[in-house]
């Protein structure tokens, strides 16, 4: 099943809101995902940090790369 997930949050760089799509397929997984995003504003590399709940809920953690 291919759904996108919007997820709105802040850029650890700029503090701009910014909005990411989640891929929603990695539901059946307990693992979670890191890949990197650019920034829609100032274009810089965010680590983006994706995990799963016990609910299937999706939860996104934002960092920079010097914190990750
Ligand atoms: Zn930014």
């Amino acid at each position: 099943m291919d759904e996108w997930i919007s997820w709105q949050d802040h850029c650890p760089y700029c503090g701009e809101r910014i909005e990411l799509l989640l891929d929603a397929g990695l539901n059946d997984s307990t693992e979670s995902l890191i890949y990197i995003e650019d920034c829609q504003v100032c274009c810089r590399p965010i680590v983006v940090m994706l995990s799963i709940d016990d609910q299937g809920s999706f939860y996104c953690q934002l960092k920079t790369e010097s914190d990750a």
